[in-house]
């Protein structure tokens, strides 16, 4: 019975650009022998030489993996009318890649893997991945990606390296500070291996930009810390069919996934919208342990390995937690949403949306929200109190930050103890509010100004600027 067979585009070369093919057969494995008889280029694409469908390839009837639905491919039947898609594990001409002696010799300890071999470091040089971020997850993900050979990998970062960085974004050396993130994520990369490409993209990921980027790479990998991008990265990847290899990391834990909503869910399907803004914080205010980075990004580098080489289970509907100080893995699974927003049956999602707006960004990310607050500077702040007005100084961070550095006379009012503690206040007074540099403090201005506090202030730029501007032997975090 007729069946139709869609084509990826790597393999299109061999049926004349078509799309689809239709077939007769009965079986699914009759219908890829029925394609790999219109040409014999195709054939050796999908089987190998002893007639076996390569396990790059992956089949599926309608939207089952025809794999999972059978012991073999014969044993699947196929209705007239049914659709056959093909999905190879990567996108590129592998066919045409060769390896130098010196390729030969410095990738050994791959050539004589089974798993690997030859063909597989080939399809490493083919393969092209784009790490978004190079930050904590991006250096170890960069550099092991680097160092297997990957023959071209993108960096997207728009920052410079800081010297708050160092301490776990290994990519960077002290002598680095103050220069582009890419720029010295090139030279290291370059380096370590010079035999493969390095793409620099000194861009901030919007939705105008997403999906010009990502077209031109085979997988993506999210190495980011913050909502808006990780929405706007699945999004982008769903649209485009491209796999999402997932990290990231928070003080002692940390995840990692990969989502192919071509393989199964996507990151919206385990996670359908943002939590409240405030209620993760971001690296920078919450810190993370130097290692940490480390061992998710190089998590993250192992399954983008193996889904460019095709071997293995890579995390498909997987969701793994990391929690380090107890020492333990936990995998979770998790299923496609049928009513996903973008990889659902009916998507509302078909191109890249607003992304700060659907994820509420506040605080120090969002410029238009600080305009909101009443906000005061340090100096103003000083000038005043020094003249005898008076004002409450609130402290909103942390007890552990407070030992780092803090501002004379201020009162320790750590964020999440400020609800239950409002009563130690008057409203009648001036109340000034200051956290590290302007995440907490707007939150917790906002909880004040709710609660009827109508004097409160923010202290704009927080003890960073303080120590910056104000008292020079502070120091600076
Ligand atoms: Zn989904």
């Amino acid at each position: 019975m007729p069946v139709k067979i869609l084509i990826p585009t790597p393999l299109r070369r061999f049926v004349n650009g078509e799309k689809s093919v239709e077939v007769e057969a009965s079986t699914v494995e009759g219908a890829l022998l029925a394609l790999g008889q219109r040409s014999a280029d195709l054939r050796k694409q999908i089987f190998d030489d002893s007639g076996k469908l390569r396990n790059f390839v992956n089949v599926f009837l309608g939207d089952r993996n025809a794999r999972e639905l059978a012991a073999t491919l014969a044993e699947v039947p196929v209705r007239a009318g049914d659709v056959i898609v093909l999905v190879p594990a990567i996108a590129g001409g592998v066919a045409d890649v060769k390896l130098s002696r010196s390729e030969i010799l410095r990738y050994s300890r791959h050539l004589i893997i089974p798993e690997v071999t030859i063909e597989g470091q080939k399809k490493l040089k083919a393969a092209k991945i784009l790490c978004v971020g190079a930050g904590g997850l991006g250096s170890p993900l960069t550099l092991y990606l680097a160092a297997a050979g990957v023959g071209r990998i993108g960096v997207v970062d728009f920052d410079t390296v800081d010297l708050t960085n160092i301490q776990r974004q290994i990519l960077y050396s002290t002598a680095d500070v103050g220069r582009p993130k890419v720029e010295a994520a090139r030279e290291r990369l370059e380096a370590l291996n010079p035999d493969i490409e390095i793409v620099t993209h000194s861009v901030h990921l919007a939705s105008w930009n997403v999906l010009d980027l990502f077209r031109e790479y085979d997988v993506i990998a999210d190495g980011t810390d913050n909502f808006p991008t990780r929405y706007l990265i699945n999004d982008a990847c769903v649209l485009l069919g491209k796999p999402n290899v997932y990290a990231s990391i928070f003080r002692f834990e940390g995840q990692v996934s990969v989502f192919d909503a071509q393989h199964g869910p996507c990151y919206r399907c385990l996670f359908p919208e943002p939590p409240p803004p405030g209620l993760v914080p971001s690296c920078a205010e919450g810190g993370v342990l130097g290692v940490l980075p480390g061992i998710l990004g190089t998590l993250q580098a192992l399954e983008v390995l193996k889904v460019i080489l095709g071997v293995g289970d890579p995390l498909y509907g997987r969701f793994v937690t990391f929690d380090a100080l107890d020492f333990k893995f936990r995998e979770l699974n998790f299923a496609k949403k049928t009513d996903c927003a973008i990889c659902g049956a009916n998507p509302t999602i078909t191109a890249p949306i607003d992304y700060e707006a659907f994820c509420q960004v506040r605080g120090a990310e969002s410029e238009s929200d600080v305009g909101q607050a009443q906000l005061i500077s340090v100096e103003d702040f000083q000038q005043r109190r020094a003249a005898g007005e008076a004002f409450h100084l609130l402290d909103v961070r942390e007890p552990h930050e407070r030992k780092i550095a803090s501002i004379p006379d201020s009162i320790p009012a750590p964020f999440d103890e400020l609800p239950a503690r409002l009563h130690e206040f008057d409203s009648a007074d001036q109340l000034v509010v200051y956290c590290h540099k302007n995440g907490r403090s707007l939150d917790a201005w906002r909880l004040l100004r709710k609660a009827g506090f109508g004097r409160a202030y923010v202290l704009s730029g927080g003890v960073d600027a303080w120590a910056e501007r104000i008292d020079r032997n502070l120091p600076r975090y």
